[in-house]
C-alpha cells in the first residue's frame, strides 16, 4: 500500500488503524504490538538514563495524519500531541492540497554553526589583525575539529569553514566580542554534540593563534543553514470558493503585521512541525527558538506562512523554517516509539524528515486559518474537548 488518502481513518478500530499502518510501512509483529499496548515507549530504568533525578514516565497520544504526498511521495505521518483537532484538521489541508499534486518542500543545506567567544572585548583597530590570524590557521582549526569525528570525516561531512564576526558589547564603550564560528556539516544528525565537541577542541588552537583566550564554545540553534522550504497549491473550491481564499489570505495579512496575531498564527504552524518533532524524537526546544527567532528576520515578528492566489485563483501557502533535525543521534535511534515513527514515515534522508515537518506545519497553518475565516476554531476543538470532559465527569 503506498496511498496515504484513508477513507474514514478516523471511524476504524485500534486494531484497524495499526494494520494500515504496519502494511504501509512495512512494521514487525513488534513494533505493532509496542504501539498496541500504548506503553508510551520507555520503562523507568531507559528514562533513569536519559535525564538525572528521574522517577517516572510520562506519555502523550501518538496519531497519523493521512493523504500527506510531499514531492510526488505519500506519506503517513506519526504525530505526538495532547491538543483535540490538530491531526484531524492536519490530514484534511493534506486531502485538499493533494488535488494540485500534494506539498513541495525542499531543504538548503545540514549546515551546524558553532561559535567560540574571546574572552577580552577589542577595539576597533585590533579586529583585521585577529581575524587576520584566525584566517591564516583556518586549515589547522578544520583539521583538529574534523579530528573529533572520524564518523563525519568519513562521510566527507563535517567542519568545513571557520567565519569571524564582532558583536558589539552593550556596554557604553566602543568593545567588541569576536565571535569565530565553525560550519560543520552533520551529516544525518541534529549535531549539537558534535559541535559543542568541535567548538571546545579547537578553542585552545584559536587561543594560540590570537593570544587571546576564549569564553563561550557552543553551537548556535538559530540554524539557519539548515533551512526548509515547503509550498502547496490549495485549490479554489475546495477551499470553499474565493471568498473564503481572499478571506483568508485577509487572516495571513492581520498576522503579517500584528504581533498578537502573528504569535498565535505561528503557534498553530508549530502544532504540526513539532508534533512530528516529538513523534520522531527531536529536540523540540531547538526547533522552537529557531523558528521565532526566524520570524524576527525582517527586523519585526511575522508570519512565518506567506499565503496569495495564483493565476487561477487557488490558494498558495508557503513556509520558511531553519530546522536542526537528525535521524541518527540524540533520542532518535534509542527511544522505541520514535523509531517506529521513522520507520512508518518511511525517510530516505534527513531531509526527508525536515520536508515532512515543513509540511505539516503548513498543512497546520491553513486548517487553522480556514477554520478562523468560517467556523471558527472551537468546533472542531470543543468535540473531543466534551468527550474528554465527559469521561472526567
Ligand atoms: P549524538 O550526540 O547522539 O551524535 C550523533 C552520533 O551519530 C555521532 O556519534 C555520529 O558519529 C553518529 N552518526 C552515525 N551516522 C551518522 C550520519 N550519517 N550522520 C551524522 N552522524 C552520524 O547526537 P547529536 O545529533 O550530536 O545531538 C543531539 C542531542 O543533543 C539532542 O538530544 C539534543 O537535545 C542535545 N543537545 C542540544 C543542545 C542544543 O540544542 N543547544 C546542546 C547540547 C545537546
Amino acid at each position: 500500500m503506498t496511498d496515504s488518502s484513508i477513507p474514514k481513518f478516523f471511524e476504524k478500530s485500534h486494531e484497524e488503524k495499526l494494520n494500515i499502518i504496519s502494511n504501509f510501512s512495512d512494521l514487525t509483529d513488534d513494533e505493532v504490538n509496542h504501539l498496541k499496548n500504548a506503553t508510551g515507549g520507555i520503562d523507568f530504568e531507559h528514562a533513569n538514563k536519559m535525564i538525572e533525578n528521574a522517577i517516572s514516565t510520562f506519555s502523550l497520544p501518538l496519531g497519523i495524519a493521512t493523504n500527506f504526498k510531499i514531492n510526488n511521495k505519500d506519506y503517513l505521518v506519526p504525530m505526538v500531541i495532547e491538543e483535540p483537532s490538530v491531526i484531524a484538521a492536519a490530514s484534511k489541508a493534506a486531502k485538499i492540497a493533494k488535488i494540485h499534486g500534494g506539498f513541495t518542500a525542499s531543504v538548503e543545506g545540514n549546515v551546524s554553526i558553532g561559535q567560540i567567544q574571546l574572552r577580552e572585548k577589542i577595539g576597533l583597530n585590533e579586529i583585521l589583525d585577529i581575524k587576520e590570524k584566525i584566517l591564516a590557521g583556518s586549515k589547522e582549526i578544520l583539521e583538529l575539529a574534523n579530528s573529533k569525528s572520524n564518523t563525519l570525516t568519513k562521510l566527507g561531512k563535517g567542519a568545513k569553514e571557520i567565519l569571524c564576526k564582532e558583536v558589539l558589547s552593550s556596554d557604553h564603550g566602543n568593545g567588541r566580542y569576536m565571535i569565530v564560528e565553525l560550519m560543520i556539516d552533520v551529516g544525518d544528525a541534529m549535531g549539537a554534540n558534535v559541535t559543542n565537541t568541535m567548538c571546545e577542541a579547537v578553542a585552545p588552537l584559536i587561543e594560540k593563534l590570537t593570544g587571546k583566550t576564549t569564553l563561550l564554545r557552543i553551537l548556535s540553534n538559530y540554524s539557519t543553514k539548515r533551512m526548509v522550504t515547503a509550498m502547496a497549491t490549495f485549490d479554489k473550491d475546495a477551499v470553499g470558493g474565493e471568498q473564503v481564499v481572499n478571506d483568508m489570505i485577509s487572516a495571513f495579512d492581520f498576522a503579517d503585521n500584528d504581533i498578537y496575531r502573528a504569535v498565535t498564527h505561528n503557534k498553530g504552524v508549530m502544532n504540526g512541525t513539532i508534533s512530528v518533532a516529538n513523534a520522531t524524537g527531536q529536540d523540540s526546544r531547538a526547533i522552537e527558538a529557531a523558528a521565532h527567532a526566524y520570524a524576527s528576520h525582517t527586523g519585526r515578528y511575522r508570519s512565518l506562512t506567506t499565503w496569495a492566489k495564483d493565476d487561477s485563483g487557488n490558494l498558495v501557502g508557503k513556509f520558511e523554517i531553519p530546522l536542526s533535525v537528525g535521524i541518527v543521534g540524540g533520542v532518535t535511534n534509542d527511544h522505541p516509539v520514535a523509531k517506529i515513527c521513522t520507520k512508518i514515515l518511511n525517510l530516505t534522508s534527513v531531509q526527508d524528515l525536515a520536508c515532512i515537518m515543513a509540511s505539516t506545519g503548513l498543512a497546520q497553518n491553513f486548517a487553522a486559518m480556514r477554520a478562523l475565516v468560517t467556523e471558527g476554531i472551537q468546533k472542531g476543538h470543543m468535540k473531543l474537548h466534551a468527550r474528554k470532559q465527559a469521561s472526567n465527569s
